[in-house]
């Protein structure tokens, strides 16, 4: 199965070398040339089995090349979750089901792809016999630093150093990655938004002096962004999982589609669904649910992306984010498959700051998305609702997904069931789910926390209770424009 560039159409790859490779040669990111389908019966039989076997089968459909390492790949990579079905189904009123996937070690949803990536990576180094070191540069908004942290941690030939804003995410995720023990890791807080951290990285991939300067010590970039191919189809796998369980617990016959609504950042986990999607799960609307900075909301609304304007600080950090890389994938599907137009837009993107789809792309965008969002009392105040009448204790970013959901269902009179998001746990964020439900919260981020499995008989997750005895072991931060040299000793 080949991929290609968004950019070049001569720019084709096997999933293998796409996943190595992270980001194309000029900023293009490496597509499907033919998106695999569902074959008659492939839901139904996966009812039966366990989730790492699902994902298997699911990613074998993408990765044919690496087919046969992908079942003790799944497995070990979900082994460390801490819920039997990795990702399970949570009904809540109003037919709404959670699919949580933040059971996994970092606590948010990056874990189901990151667990799995570096096993991915690995394989695929040793089939097209690469013998170069890797080193992985991630920008992260708060949950895919640590997570990637965690995968690649001690991995043989692979180095990696994550860039997260100064200031720009909560309390436990900083603490989660300042503490990132492992020999080939490195921590950097960058003065600036992540739209910055994430410019900054991209430039560094397409500096030919910093490839040079690498290249001459045997050492190769990649991302571990969730621009990466190898982030991508692992998160398609629960998708499917999730409506075969649906499907298993009566909430909609086989064959009946399901809304999912996807709290959105960067437009990976969305995408991910899309693909599904497109590979013949019943799906009827993608709802993008935004916090207050709505850039994709006006976007499928109006057909107009538009970065040029002001930037929020949230409560949901990890969709704090004006310049969604992954939607450009999207894109390439709306300008059917168009190298020139892809190119073009993100060309009037970088030096612009915005571009407008044709009207023939706008309908096709709005045929299958539907755009919403929150502002901080609404999260707070969907927090509260979905514990008084539920006891389900949600995350602002999942917060988010659920008001956009609500909304959605109220405008339409849609009575299909809803397949929400959740994607980290309320834990993480435990100040801003206290003080919603509480009123106030005057304690620092661990008794918060403390506090919040108290009020709602949970017990704390293992990953937070030890994580404020860990010594913090990174302290650089740097401006946007020392990233590089802020590498270090990573690069030699
Ligand atoms: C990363 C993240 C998101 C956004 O996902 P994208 O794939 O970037 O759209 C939402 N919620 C949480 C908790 C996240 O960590």
């Amino acid at each position: 199965m080949m991929y290609r560039s968004t950019r070049r159409k001569d720019d084709r790859k096997s999933g293998p070398q796409a996943i190595v490779i992270g980001l194309a040669a000029g900023g293009g990111l490496y597509v499907p040339e033919a998106v695999p389908t569902l074959a008659p019966g492939f839901l139904a039989e996966l009812t039966a089995l366990p989730y790492a076997q699902r994902a298997a089968r699911i990613l074998s459909l993408w990765l044919p090349e690496l087919a046969e390492q992908l079942p003790p790949m799944c497995e070990a990579a979900y082994a460390r979750f801490d819920h039997p079905a990795v990702a399970p189904v949570v009904p809540l009123s109003g037919n709404l089901h959670m699919l949580e996937l933040w059971h996994g070690p970092t606590l948010a949803f990056k874990d189901m792809a990151l667990q799995l990536l570096p096993r991915l990576m690995g394989a695929s180094l040793r089939l097209i016999g690469e013998r170069q070191t890797i080193l992985i540069l991630v920008a992260t908004s708060g949950d895919t630093g640590k997570a990637a942290l965690e995968g690649f941690a001690d991995v043989e030939g692979i180095r990696i150093c994550v860039f997260y804003p100064h200031n720009g995410v909560s309390e436990v995720q900083r603490l989660q990655m300042a503490t990132q023990t492992g020999a080939n890791t490195r921590v950097v807080a960058v003065r600036g938004n992540f739209d910055d951290t994430q410019t900054g990285i991209k430039r560094i991939f397409s500096d030919p002096q910093c490839i040079h300067q690498l290249e001459q010590k045997g050492i190769r970039l990649s991302a571990a962004n969730s621009i990466n191919l190898g982030r991508l189809v692992p998160q398609i796998a629960y998708y499917i999982s999730a409506y075969v369980d649906m499907a298993a617990a009566g909430a909609l016959q086989m064959g009946e589609p399901m809304d999912i609504c996807v709290p959105t950042g960067n437009f990976g986990n969305i995408l991910a669904a899309h693909y599904a999607r497109l590979m013949g799960l019943p799906v009827g609307k993608l709802l993008c649910a935004s916090n207050k900075n709505n850039v994709l909301t006006d976007f499928i609304r109006t057909g107009v992306y538009d970065r040029n304007r002001p930037f929020h600080l949230t409560s949901s950090p990890s969709m704090d984010i004006l310049i969604s890389s992954n939607l450009e994938r999207l894109l390439y599907e709306l300008c059917d498959r168009s190298e020139e137009q892809v190119s073009a837009l993100m060309e009037q993107l970088k030096t612009n700051g915005h571009y407008t789809l044709s009207p023939r792309a706008l309908s096709a965008l709005q045929a299958g998305f539907y755009g919403g969002w929150a502002d901080e009392d609404e999260v707070a105040g969907e927090i509260r609702q979905a514990f008084e009448e539920d006891r389900y204790l949600c995350d602002p970013h999942t917060a988010v997904a659920l008001k956009v959901a609500r909304d959605y269902q109220r405008e339409t009179g849609s009575t299909l069931p809803m397949l929400v998001t959740s994607t980290a746990s309320p834990y993480k964020f435990g100040r801003f789910v206290l003080t919603a439900l509480a009123g106030s919260c005057d304690a620092d981020d661990f008794v918060c926390c403390e506090r919040l499995a108290e009020l709602s008989g949970q017990e704390l997750p293992f990953a937070i209770a030890t994580l404020r005895n860990k010594p913090v072991l990174h302290k650089t931060v740097c401006d946007v424009d020392e990233m590089w040299e802020a590498v270090g000793p990573m690069k030699s």
